[in-house]
């Protein structure tokens, strides 16, 4: 090759490296930027599935009769097939389809902030980021898995979805999917949150669903609850039983659930990605990521697109941690064992991490982190050392939700505090160790319908009730194994 070829290939070269260089320096913040906004077209296209990346296989849920790995068939008549597929699809990537991507356009992509005033608050070297949930219209990240399975059954024909609330996010979200999808939706709400918290069942009213006290007359599960006790004030438990009969009685009916499933982590994703594309656009990839964990959603969300340059080796010093309350710490201390999802043994025996079916959390404000067990995609990787787990009393919970909320402004909802609160830890800890740290939080919601759980705060009604020794040994001696 001619000598001036060769120069001009390698001037071309250089000119092609500077240019990337700047282009580098061009996407880091800014020292007073504190917002990292994409836009609509950067929604992503695709969420991720990890099943395909575990570091050992996926351990199959159980029929409760014939001790049988469980059939699609045997899901069929509560789930629509594109669910049932999804849950344990071997793909690495499953489209978002069009339809689903317009709606998520409403409030996506959500943006990822830098929290400088809690850094600065805090006097920490580390770098804070979060990504933030509570702009969906209704203030929680359940939306993104409920639009997508409202799509799914309305393209099965489905006409109406059953399903149970307990503080009232999740029978929210699937509200505001069925109205704009124009499925009917019918939410069994736990009668005590029922009496209490009025404005959530506003909330799904104006989006037109219909909205029951359970235990209610109108299943055979809540009549018999009913004539054993007229005044129970129900439990999760028991709505999740007359939901799903309501689903197995009429064909036209399926049964819709808001977190632990692994079509409904798949669904969440899309908090990963999106903040994966933010934190690069910062500059920055995290040493930690962190997320509250009720049922495992909001923390397979935001974690699993980042575990997977873990499980490539890609980022094998990553950490994750979930975090959970000492009222009902799943994590930190159920046991690993084959177990049912509800208390009226109506779903499938489920690998996880538990504190007994027949357990009954007390009653702490973070009402959607008061779950006995946790998804199983969350528990093995728990079991696998490649996600942590940390649990926290409520007081210190809260302090923490009102330092974030003097510094960043947003309000928390309680069970996103407990993600906050393990934030600020990690922060002090970067402080005393004098080490520059990237910690990424998810803020799952805001808290503007727990105004109730600050109140009681503020006037130190709130106990902080981390679980008794015989309460434990109560609720794990409820666990079948196999
Ligand atoms: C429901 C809920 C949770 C807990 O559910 P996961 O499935 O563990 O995410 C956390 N935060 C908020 C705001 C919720 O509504």
């Amino acid at each position: 090759m001619a000598k001036a070829k060769i120069k001009k290939i390698k001037k071309a070269k250089k000119v092609l490296k500077e240019r990337k260089k700047v282009k580098k320096v061009n996407i880091i913040l800014k020292p007073e930027e504190v917002k990292i906004l994409l836009t609509e077209k950067q929604i992503p296209d695709a969420w991720y599935n990890i099943l395909p990346d575990l570091p050992v296989p996926f351990e199959p849920y159980i029929h409760p009769g014939t001790k049988k790995p469980l059939t699609a068939d045997d899901l069929a008549p509560i789930f629509p097939m594109a669910l049932i597929e999804q849950e344990l699809s071997p793909k690495r990537w499953i489209d978002i389809p069009g339809e689903i991507i317009d709606i998520y356009r409403l409030w996506r992509p959500s943006p990822l902030y830098r929290a400088r005033r809690l850094e600065k608050f805090l006097q920490t070297p580390a770098k804070i980021y979060y990504k933030y949930e509570g702009v969906s219209p209704a203030g929680s990240h359940k939306p993104n898995t409920a639009i997508a399975q409202a799509y799914y059954n309305k393209k099965e024909g489905v006409k109406k979805l059953s399903t149970e609330t307990g503080a009232g996010q999740w029978g929210s979200a699937l509200s505001l999917a069925g109205t704009l999808f124009g499925l009917e939706i019918e939410v069994y709400m736990v009668k005590i949150s029922y009496n209490q918290k009025p404005f959530r069942r506003s909330m799904m009213e104006t989006w037109g669903a219909k909205v029951f006290a359970s235990p209610t007359d109108r299943t055979e599960v809540g009549r018999k609850i009913l004539a054993e006790n007229p005044d129970s004030p129900g439990s999760l438990g028991i709505a999740i039983s007359e939901a799903v009969e309501v689903a197995v009685k009429d064909p036209n009916t399926k049964y819709s659930l808001g977190s632990v499933l692994n079509h409904v982590l798949l669904h969440q994703t899309i908090i990963g990605l999106e903040a994966k594309k933010q934190m690069e656009i910062a500059g920055d990839y995290p040493d930690v990521v962190i997320a509250c964990c009720g049922g495992g959603s909001n923390l397979g969300g935001i974690s699993f697109p980042f575990i997977y340059d873990k499980l490539t080796g890609k980022k094998p010093g990553l950490r994750t941690v979930a975090v959970e309350p000492t009222a009902c710490p799943t994590l930190t201390r159920g046991i690993y064992e084959y177990d049912f999802g509800d208390t009226g043994q109506m779903t499938p025996l489920i690998k996880m991490f538990t504190l007994g079916h027949k357990f009954v959390p007390s009653g702490i404000h973070a009402g959607g982190l008061r779950y006995h067990g946790d998804s199983a995609l969350v528990s093995l990787l728990c079991k696998h050392k490649i996600i942590e787990a940390v649990a926290y009393d409520q007081n210190p919970v809260f302090e923490a939700a009102l330092i974030f909320a003097k510094n960043e402004g947003i309000i928390p909802a309680p069970e996103s505090s407990h993600a906050i609160k393990a934030a600020i830890d990690e922060a002090i800890k970067a402080r005393e160790e004098g080490k520059k740290k990237v910690i990424l939080f998810n803020l799952s919601g805001h808290g503007h319908f727990d105004m109730i759980a600050y109140d009681d705060y503020f006037s130190g009604k709130l106990k902080d009730v981390p679980l008794s020794e015989e309460a434990l040994k109560k609720g794990l001696a409820s666990i079948p194994g196999l």
